[in-house]
């Protein structure tokens, strides 16, 4: 299987590159390379008809392919649900990638963008989109100047009939990575995120029914229907499917994007792919999914990681983000360093996020945990905050006080 995958990410770097000077960086894929080896024939063919997208739709179902932004969402049935809305129909595409420790779009975005705008024209054939609004993370300047220009490319020698393609910047604020807020921002609002229902595939955008998808899901497309649903489904460990584009960070040998089986743990990724841990660390903790997806013991180095697998355990992966602690780090420093991130990037909307985020902020400072404070503060925001980032901030609290009590004053 590893080698299988290997294959699959030499693949798309490998080819060789002319025209443009950014096009001669080694392993970058620019438009007209992208298109001499195959690229966009695929998107070309959608246009023959209902029969087509209907196969293409049912081998997105068929792969399992879920949303790899971090929410999981079956993209398969997104794109029938969005699609058994009334026209019109648009697109919002998520490149704010501002979960801490996640890097893996950049990293695919800087090597193979046609492979990602060519699954977005499949995308938007198949469902029916008349517009697709690119929501790019404002630090990744070079990646938007790459974008503009290869985008430029594709409209000047279009495959296929394009739909309005818009590349709008983000401003640097976490919360306009969650879905909503995200959608309050293209239309030039503050980004705070929206009640639901509705939800956005109904009433997204411009008040339209939206397909919202992350980069990567979009970048898997031209894969999964050339190879086959199979081919992607074949993937996997420990009872799991699929391809995960791990971010791991911390105290590895070598960190970096890793793509790697579904499920995998994180003792085999740290062996496999990442050369052992770094020289004089030892494996102590991990947050298998950011800031967001809570903090596991090196005890528990053998849980299979993807969606779902995490929940036991007061964790999940959300966009696989993995930080790998040694025996010189705390988590507790960890969680408070969490904390005072959701306190900063709370857009303020709601009170059990706004004050609560500040509240045990402050808490987690003291030598010994007020856990009883803290609890009640912890169950308060994820019953009552409006989004995922209000009832997802406790996760790191709950996991100290749960794995790590040995460190807040508790029982080792
Ligand atoms: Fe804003 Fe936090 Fe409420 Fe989400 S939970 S809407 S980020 S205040």
């Amino acid at each position: 299987v590893k080698d299988a995958i290997n294959f699959v990410a030499s693949d798309h770097a490998e080819k060789s590159v002319t025209g443009s000077a950014r096009d001669a960086r080694p392993g970058y894929t620019g438009y007209e390379t992208y298109r001499a080896h195959g690229g966009y024939a695929l998107a070309a063919s959608v246009v023959n008809g209902e029969e087509e997208a209907e196969a293409i739709l049912k081998a997105m179902e068929d792969s399992g392919l879920r949303g790899l932004g971090g929410a999981g969402f079956p993209a398969g049935r997104k794109w029938r649900i969005v699609r058994d809305q009334p026209a019109p129909r648009v697109m919002a595409v998520n490149i704010d990638e501002g979960e801490p420790g996640t890097f893996k779009d950049r990293v695919y975005l800087e090597r193979d963008p046609h492979r990602f705008l060519e699954g977005l024209l499949i995308a938007a054939q198949v469902v029916g989109i008349e517009a697709c609004y690119i929501y790019l993370r404002d630090e990744y300047h070079d990646c938007r100047a790459m974008l503009q220009a290869e985008i430029a490319r594709l409209q000047a020698d279009p495959p296929c009939a394009l739909p309005l393609i818009e590349l709008r910047r983000g401003a640097g604020a976490y919360i306009c990575g969650e879905e909503s807020a995200m959608i309050e921002s293209i239309e030039g609002k503050r980004g705070e995120p929206r009640m639901r229902p509705p939800y956005i595939a109904q009433v997204g955008l411009f008040g339209r029914p939206t397909l919202e998808h992350n980069f990567e899901t979009l970048y898997w497309v031209r894969d999964i229907v050339e190879k086959g649903p199979q081919w992607f489904s074949g993937f996997g460990r420990n009872g799991r499917k699929g391809l995960r584009s791990f971010s791991v960070s911390g105290r590895v040998k070598n960190p970096g994007v890793k793509l790697a089986p579904a499920g995998i743990t994180l003792q085999e990724l740290i062996d496999e792919y990442c050369g052992g841990m770094a020289d004089g660390h030892t494996l102590y903790a991990y947050l298998p999914g950011g800031a967001s997806g809570g903090i596991l013991p090196a005890s528990l180095n053998h849980i299979p990681l993807d969606f779902d697998t995490l929940q036991p355990y007061g964790c999940f992966i959300g966009s696989a983000a993995v930080i790998v602690l040694g025996q010189q780090d705390r988590a507790r420093d960890a969680a408070l360093n969490m904390m005072k991130f959701f306190e900063h990037e709370s857009c303020g909307q709601c009170t059990p996020c706004r004050v609560g985020t500040a509240k045990a902020a402050r808490l987690m400072q003291a030598e010994r945990w007020d856990n009883a404070t803290l609890e009640d503060l912890s169950q308060v925001m994820v019953d009552a905050s409006i989004c995922g980032l209000g009832q997802a901030a406790p996760n790191p609290v709950r996991s100290v006080q749960k794995y790590f009590a040995h460190e807040i004053g508790g029982q080792a």
